[in-house]
């Protein structure tokens, strides 16, 4: 028997086992898009409904349009490497809330939420570019859903209540809040630097397929690091790269990015 459960459990993490497209990193994975998807749109509609929306039409219109353009480069990607089901289950939405935190965020399926605090850090078009790209690579490559499944072995049924569709739910509101970063008063969420760190370079190649200066990725930390004004927010000092170090990464890894974008943008 005990040998029947132990192998399952191998089968089950071989199973679960895949490998994050573009920087080929290996990830455990037990959350099904089939069942993740309904919770987060339900959990993006329960959000929307209790914030509100900007009233700058310009701004959110810039979200909207620079959200677009990402999520084609996305879609573009995803077409062109055996991943059609899964662009088709993308439900793209951009919306920009009226929220002095410095947050953005995107959950899996392509659901998308600027609060109005980060403008300042983006700065421009281009800077809301690395911005978007950066937290739909944190959702591409379901950095939320290996979160989920490490919080698994952790805390066993912890996945069950997360994939429950009920937005009203506290218990659910506040998994999202920790795996996700939904509703966070603190900011933008601080995944591993594992995790961090893939965004970035994932978020860079989008960006650039998308038609916008990846250099601006490297002044939106900048910018971001001026802001914290040296001191850095606890939760970010052991598992968070610096502002320098992701400063450097971006500009070592930018020639790979513009040469990947290349190789990927071609129909
Ligand atoms: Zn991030």
């Amino acid at each position: 028997m005990k040998k029947i459960v132990s192998l399952s459990v191998v089968l089950l993490f071989l199973l679960s086992c895949s490998t994050v497209p573009i920087t080929g990193r290996k990830r455990v994975n037990l959350v099904s898009d089939a069942k993740i998807l309904p919770a987060s749109f339900a959990q993006y509609k329960g959000f929307l409904k209790e914030h509100k929306l900007s009233s700058n039409a310009k701004k959110s219109n810039e979200i909207q349009n620079v959200g677009i353009n990402i999520s084609k480069a996305v879609d573009k990607f995803m077409r062109a490497n055996n991943m059609v089901s899964e662009a088709n289950s993308y439900r793209w939405e951009f919306n920009l809330i009226e929220d002095n935190t410095v947050n953005a965020w995107c959950m899996p399926g392509g659901k998308v939420v600027f609060y109005t605090g980060i403008l300042p850090i983006c700065a421009n078009t281009d800077g809301i570019a690395a911005v978007m790209g950066h937290e739909v690579a944190h959702a591409f490559a379901k950095h939320g859903q290996e979160r989920m499944t490490s919080a698994y072995g952790q805390q066993l049924g912890g996945i069950a209540v997360a994939l429950g569709t009920n937005n009203k739910d506290p218990k659910t509101k506040a998994l999202w809040s920790t795996i996700y970063g939904v509703g966070s008063s603190v900011g933008m969420l601080a995944y591993s630097r594992t995790h961090e760190t893939e965004a970035d370079k994932l978020g860079m190649v989008f960006m650039i397929m998308a038609g916008y200066k990846p250099e601006e990725a490297i002044n939106v930390w900048v910018r971001m690091s001026e802001r914290a004004g040296g001191k850095v927010p606890p939760e970010f000092l052991s598992t968070h790269p610096s502002n320098q170090t992701r400063i450097n990464n971006l500009k070592a890894y930018l020639p790979t990015a513009i040469a990947q974008a290349k190789k990927y943008n071609v129909q």
